[in-house]
């Protein structure tokens, strides 16, 4: 049985009073009943701000991106180590926002990855195609390449100490989210792929959906076989929508 994630990318946006009461909504909004773990991924500087506030709470602290360095002459670099000094437990790698606006190729994203993890953090890997790639057909191959890249460098092992996530280029801040069936299916050959190296890590594996995930179309997508979460860009800058994402989990 894999437990829901339901995480919140705030991408480039806060400031110190939106952090102090977005948290405060969400911490307001946490249910006993509801089996999903909920997290939030604010920008670097606001971090501690956030570790502080979820103090002693259940709702985890992630990055949403870290240096493949441990240290050194890296000017504007985040070390992974950094990151679990100051609290965070997760980090998104691939982000299709890293890959397309600042050139991060596969090979960067499982160097990425594999830092994260020798720093103790679970990585988030973010996987997904362009329209173009869909349209073409080439969905599964691209979508496969991507884990490729760190299957090859990390192993299958790394991947129970990792979490996936499929974001499609084209749903992310359209407004447009995949079908339940598109992104099942997508998620599902994901996880037969892992599957073929290692059944046992590819069954326990979590697979996040991400793209235009909103209250109202959270429930069908998170009811999927193999969707065990989302990843929510755009509704998680709000404490109400963020938390009838999470209420829809179950
Ligand atoms: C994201 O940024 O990872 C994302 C899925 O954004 P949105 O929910 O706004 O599409």
């Amino acid at each position: 049985m894999r437990t829901k994630l339901i995480a919140g990318n705030w991408k480039m946006n806060g400031s110190k009073p939106m952090v102090r009461e977005l948290i405060a909504g969400i911490l307001s909004r946490l249910d006993a009943g509801q089996s999903s773990d909920v997290m939030v991924l604010p920008p670097y500087p606001y971090v501690p701000l956030a570790n502080s506030l979820l103090e002693n709470t259940p709702v985890l602290l992630g990055a949403q991106d870290l240096s493949r360095h441990d240290s050194g002459a890296h000017t504007g670099e985040v070390a992974g180590s950094m990151l679990s000094d100051v609290g965070c437990s997760h980090v998104l790698v691939g982000h299709s926002e890293r890959r397309n606006l600042y050139g991060e190729d596969n090979a960067l994203v499982a160097a990425k990855f594999a830092a994260a993890q020798a720093a103790g953090l679970q990585p988030i890997l973010c996987v997904g195609e362009t329209l173009e790639e869909r349209q073409a057909g080439q969905t599964d191959s691209v979508v496969r390449a991507q884990v490729d890249a760190v299957l090859s460098s990390s192993g299958v092992a790394a991947f129970s100490r990792a979490i996936v996530a499929y974001e499609p280029v084209w749903a992310i801040g359209t407004g447009q989210s995949a079908t339940p069936d598109q992104a099942q299916s997508v998620h599902a050959m994901i996880r037969a792929h892992l599957a073929e190296e290692d059944a046992i890590i590819a069954g326990r594996l979590r697979i996040l959906y991400g793209g235009s995930v909103k209250p109202d179309n959270a429930a069908e997508l998170l009811e999927r076989e193999d969707i065990d979460g989302g990843l929510i860009g755009g509704a998680s800058l709000s404490a109400d929508g963020f938390m009838a994402i999470y209420q829809a989990a179950g």
